[in-house]
């Protein structure tokens, strides 16, 4: 081995997959040192997750990310197909994929591959300062316990092997469970493929990092080294995947379909991009002698013939291939997240289940997007460290429900269909529609609901600290969820937004202003009043904003009136809600009204927050776009009180 080499970084994160990169995307937006390894010597190249919910579009939107809405399929349709009486499939049920008024996206379908394509285009086009390093992998972690509450320390020692391109290509013989080597799709990675030799190779190195992120997979090497134990259920259940151009006479094969046959099991219906469309079929649970099948042995032929015992009468064929697998599920959660608050794990690393509802991929994204802004500031000395309890508590609930999610939805989809309302041990089509529809809001990423923590202020948990907050000011709208976003216009040039674009994830917490119709003067007087506080040398704003730095850098404002948008003007509000810049000007982008626009209808906000026009509230946004608490228009105590739990002023 060559001599090793001593190197510090902020962040070190094992694993380029989904839940790595997003993870990448934040510390990079944010600005910190940081590194990401992977021991494979490309990304991945077709198959594996393809489904890309709500929440997940609107997070990837927060940080310029729209590639996969515009190159994805989107599934706007769902279809049911049972047997009739005399045992022939037939649709039974058809509905929207994504109930109406969900989110301004809907889910939509592409490969893996793609997304984490656009990641690295993505980190590359933003500064370039992290870059994806392969083949490596880390072979010791040691934790300076000593050292863990020391904010400057750098107490995680790893000891990374630079590995040959044959050490990371695995053996692509019949043994892969996965099937991350099968494609023989895409021709987009040319730059992946064609990677210079870093001339590192076989060589050693250890580093010291301030933390570490263990995104590294199902199989998670940093998960091991913590000694945490995956705690669940290892089901017998085998489930094929095939990605195919099919040749076909069923009628519902673009659109979302679940179909459950008298006796030859069920199917789910994928249509995906470019004429794909992905087909999961549950396999018997044992071999043809009677023993285990054994996965590694399944063919595409084999996928397929159960495919179209499913299916008839209708024909099923291909002529097109672009990848396929057969795996066994686990629906397990780690007992534990982190360790010390400085190695943390995210992604399947903590969490795996089955692929039915689409969820992995969006809750391994989901998880690193919490963590990343967390890292980042505390790395930045911006925020306490004891935010960073906050990710395993937020998280591992959302593990939990996650399985308990898959165990209901698994076993609807794995049932025998009900034959008449006196089978008991079937699955009736009612029992089935109904889980289907409930689960749709879990299923979609909206029902994340994080509970109360220093973060999060959702009554009387603050009170003591001085936090009064007041939910009843805006009752439709939820403390600990994600902010809906309604369409407002924009005071200045009456340009119609929905109010997320205004929340893009650069690291900002956001005071969310409703002051309610400010064309009367009491209420402008009131408002007039909270600008004046803004601006003043002791505000939660100015103090907690560096010196030299612009006055939106930490705590950006934002006013979204409902007085008549053309009996405002804009110029005579206080500077606090438009600042103005010397070399800029006054900033035209942070008063909105609640008001029709020309083209694009009303999006009557504080109606669907439950404000009242009169009485108006401020509502405290993290910068994950999830409300920490709602306070009245007067109350700046509050406001106070709540970013002292946990801001450091620099
Ligand atoms: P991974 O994607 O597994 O990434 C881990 C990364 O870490 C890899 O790049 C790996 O090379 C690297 N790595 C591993 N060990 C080390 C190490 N020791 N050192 C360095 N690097 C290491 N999810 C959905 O949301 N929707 C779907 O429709 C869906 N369908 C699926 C279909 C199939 C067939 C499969 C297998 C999975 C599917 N999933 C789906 C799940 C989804 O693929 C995973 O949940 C998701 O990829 C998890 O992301 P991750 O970043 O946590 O882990």
């Amino acid at each position: 081995m060559a001599p090793a080499v001593d190197s510090e970084v902020d962040v070190l994160i094992v694993g380029a997959g989904p839940a790595g990169l997003m993870l990448a995307t934040w510390l990079s937006q944010l600005q910190i040192r940081t590194r990401i390894i992977d021991k494979r010597s490309t990304k991945i190249m077709a198959g594996q997750a393809d489904g890309f919910q709500c929440r997940t579009l609107e997070i990837l939107d927060s940080f310029g990310i729209d590639r996969i809405w515009k190159e994805s399929n989107h599934m706007l349709e769902v279809c049911f197909w049972n047997p009739d009486e005399n045992g022939v499939i037939r649709r039974t049920v058809r509905a929207p994929d994504t109930p109406t008024g969900f989110s301004r996206f809907t889910e939509c379908v592409l490969h893996q591959g793609r997304m984490e394509r656009f990641f690295l285009d993505h980190l590359k086009e933003n500064g370039d300062r992290i870059r994806v390093e392969r083949p490596i992998v880390p072979s010791v972690l040691q934790i300076d316990e000593a050292e863990v509450t020391n904010p400057a320390a750098y107490p995680v020692t790893l000891k990374l092997q630079h590995l040959t391109d044959e050490q990371a290509t695995p053996d692509q013989g019949n043994n892969i469970p996965n099937g991350l080597f099968r494609s023989n799709l895409t021709a987009d990675d040319t730059e992946d493929l064609i990677r210079k030799s870093s001339g590192k190779e076989g060589t050693e190195e250890t580093i010291r990092a301030k933390y570490v992120v263990g995104c590294d997979g199902a199989h998670s090497w940093t998960r091991k080294q913590l000694g945490f134990k995956m705690e669940g259920e290892h089901t017998e259940i085998i489930w094929g995947v095939l990605d195919i151009v099919p040749i076909t006479d069923f009628p519902d094969i673009r659109v979302r379909c679940l179909v459950h046959s008298a006796s030859a099991g069920s199917l789910m219906v994928i249509p995906r991009e470019k004429r794909v469309v992905r087909l999961y079929i549950q396999l018997k649970e044992v071999g043809a002698g009677g023993g285990a099948v054994d996965r590694s042995k399944v063919t595409p032929d084999q996928i397929l013939k159960a495919a179209q015992k499913i299916i008839a009468p209708y024909k099923l064929d291909y002529e097109q291939c672009d990848w396929f697998t057969a795996y066994q599920i686990a629906q397990r959660v780690s007992d534990g997240f982190d360790k010390f608050d400085r190695v943390f794990l995210a992604g399947d690393a903590v969490h795996t289940h089955s692929p039915k509802a689409g969820q992995g991929q969006n809750v391994s994204l989901q998880d690193s997007y919490n963590l990343g802004w967390k890292i980042g500031l505390v790395a930045r000395g911006q925020a306490s460290p004891e935010i960073l309890k906050t990710y395993a508590t937020e998280r591992q609930q959302i593990a939990r429900d996650l399985i308990a999610f898959d165990q209901k939805f698994s076993k609807l989809f794995s049932g025998r269909p009900a034959k008449d309302v006196s089978d008991e041990t079937g699955i009736s089509l009612e029992e089935f529609r109904k889980v289907f529809h409930q689960g749709a809001v879990f299923a979609a990423g909206l029902s994340v609901d994080y509970g109360p923590n220093i973060l999060v202020v959702k009554e009387d948990e603050g009170k003591e600290e001085g936090v009064r907050c007041r939910p009843d000011l805006a009752k439709k709208l939820k403390i600990g969820m994600r902010l809906p976003s309604h369409k407002i216009v924009n005071q200045s040039d009456a340009l119609p937004i929905e109010l997320q674009k205004l929340l893009p994830s650069d690291g900002r917490f956001r005071l969310v202003v409703f002051p309610g119709d400010i064309s009367k003067p009491e209420i402008y007087s009131r408002f007039e009043k909270l600008g004046e506080y803004l601006s003043s040398p002791d505000s939660v704003v100015s103090s907690y904003t560096p010196q030299n730095t612009p006055r939106d850098s930490v705590i950006e404002v934002l006013t979204i009136h409902s007085a008549k948008r053309t009996e405002i003007e804009l110029q005579p509000l206080p500077e606090a809600f438009h600042p103005f810049d010397k070399a800029k000007g006054w900033d035209y982008w942070k008063v909105y009204a609640d008001d029709e626009s020309y083209h694009e209808g009303h999006g009557q906000v504080y109606e669907n927050f439950g404000i009242d026009k009169d009485e108006g509230c401020i509502v405290v946004v993290r910068p994950d776009g999830y409300v920490a608490t709602t306070v009245a228009v007067e109350d700046t105590r509050s406001l106070e009180a709540y970013f002292r739990r946990f801001m450091i002023k620099l």
